[in-house]
């Protein structure tokens, strides 16, 4: 079936010609006649299945049929989305697929100053994409009304959910016109997200267009058993090895990132991180720039998992596993996009393997193990299964041991060397305090790590 065959007008079929969209994903083939003909959508589809065409074509199709009538602080369209690089990304599909339509596009997101924003609100804009946190500032300080709002997106509901977001959304919600379209898009369905969609949506066209919660298939997937305090050793070893040129690296935290970007800088590789610290016009420079090549490794905490669109991305590589299983089915929705194939990797230590079983349970498979030679766990990560559990728990080590998890998910070291676990990458001065507990034999945060490990000759 081809885009035109869906009823979309010249100016959207030659960008989307433009873009090099042969024929419709199938959540663009379910989506885009549902929402032409004004319907309410709630569509469950993982990342990088073509959903942003899915809602933005129609939509775009709609604003320009109905005219331009839009006034001065008002918008038509309101998509709300959970993250800054969300915003950006999702109003570069606006932009791409609306180009040379006399329409006006708007990301408004916080972390950045909010008058310029204010600014562009003043002459109304047919599509707003924005974060629900500034979109509520711009709101309460007159500069948005929500009055000649149309349609409403929620793009990556569940997401927005994990990041607290449920009083804003609400907060908008309430704000709303009554009579207008709701669109949601998730990427897991949780009970949070039906109870939302029961109270937001009316009669909706459900879609569905792969099981809920499954990673692309096109997406070669395994898991490397390793000692927490030889993964950073092990990482190097496998970007030499593999020869990996190109990837997106994810850790727990913000030091771990800065950690491995120094290794990866010493090693020789162009390299950037991407946290929820950094600025935001950091943050999206990074981003270009890993996109175009410039910067080879991008290592990057979850608040990059959503929201990055990179085109062709062969490797994503887990040096640590997400606290919530769905981010691992977001973070490796990097690689395999619109059906490319591509390569995630998982280094998992003993500690790790309650979020390994969740990750399983929830992707419906159990993850291959393939260890690396001089790499092989002292604590053996526990044998784990797609239905969720634990099979096998390890032997108790000889020594009182080692790595706790906090309820938090934060690692605690109660006792010997930690040494991923640093407060600051090697390359600045230690000693700060990292914030845990302080054992006096943990190795300091400037001293190569996996000293204790063994390594392949
Ligand atoms: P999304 O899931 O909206 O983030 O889209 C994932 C990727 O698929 C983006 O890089 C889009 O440019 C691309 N894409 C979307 N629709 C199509 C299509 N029909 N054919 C080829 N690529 C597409």
């Amino acid at each position: 079936m081809s885009f035109a065959s869906l009823g979309l007008i010249d100016p959207l079929l030659k960008n989307a010609q433009r873009l090099n969209y042969q024929t419709p994903t199938p959540i663009q083939l379910k989506a885009i006649p549902a929402v032409l003909d004004g319907r309410d959508v709630m569509a469950s589809a993982q990342t990088g299945t073509g959903k942003t065409a899915g809602f933005a074509l129609p939509l775009l199709q709609r604003l320009v049929q109905q005219g331009p009538r839009v006034s001065s602080n008002r918008a038509r369209v309101l998509v709300l989305v959970p993250t800054r690089e969300l915003a950006e990304q999702v109003l570069q599909s606006f932009t791409d697929y609306g180009a040379g339509l006399d329409l006006r596009f708007l990301a408004a997101y916080g972390g950045v100053s909010i008058n310029p924003q204010m600014m562009k609100l003043r002459k109304g804009v047919d599509v707003l994409v924005a974060t629900p946190g500034r979109l509520l500032d711009l709101h309460r300080q007159n500069a948005v009304q929500f009055d000649q709002v149309e349609t409403l997106v929620l793009d990556e509901a569940d997401r927005m959910l994990d990041l607290g977001f449920a009083r804003e959304l609400d907060a908008v919600c309430a704000a709303l016109p009554a009579a207008r379209q709701t669109l949601l898009f998730s990427a897991t369905f949780t009970d949070e997200i039906r109870a939302m969609a029961a109270s937001l949506l009316r009669s909706p066209v459900d879609i569905s267009v792969s099981p809920p919660n499954v990673t692309a298939s096109k997406i070669r997937q395994w898991v490397v058993p390793v000692d927490k305090r030889n993964k950073p050793d092990l990482f190097m070893h496998l970007v030499a090895e593999k020869k990996w040129t190109h990837a997106l690296v994810f850790v727990k935290t913000r030091n771990g990132a800065d950690y491995l970007s120094v290794m990866l800088d010493e090693a020789g590789y162009a390299v950037d991180t991407i946290h929820g610290d950094k600025p935001q016009p950091a943050r999206l420079r990074a981003l270009e720039r890993f996109k175009t090549g410039e910067v080879q490794m991008l290592v990057a905490t979850d608040v990059a998992a959503r929201g990055l669109d990179i085109d062709a991305l062969p490797l994503v590589i887990n040096v640590d596993l997400p606290i919530k299983p769905q981010d691992y089915v977001h973070r490796i929705g990097r690689t395999g996009r619109a059906g490319s194939s591509g390569v995630a990797v998982s280094l998992v230590c003993a500690d790790e393997a309650p979020q390994l079983a969740a990750i399983e349970a929830l992707i419906g498979q159990t993850l291959r193990r393939e260890e690396v030679p001089g790499f092989e766990a002292d604590h053996r990560v526990p044998e784990t299964s797609a239905t969720g559990q634990i099979i096998k728990k390890p032997k108790k080590p000889k020594k009182p041991k080692v790595w706790q998890a906090a309820a938090g998910g934060e690692d605690t070291s109660l006792s010997g060397p930690n040494p991923f676990n640093v407060a600051k990458p090697r390359s600045k001065p230690a000693g700060k305090p990292t914030g845990k507990p302080s054992a006096a034999s943990r190795k300091p945060a400037d001293k190569p790590v996996g000293g204790r490990g063994k390594r392949p000759r």
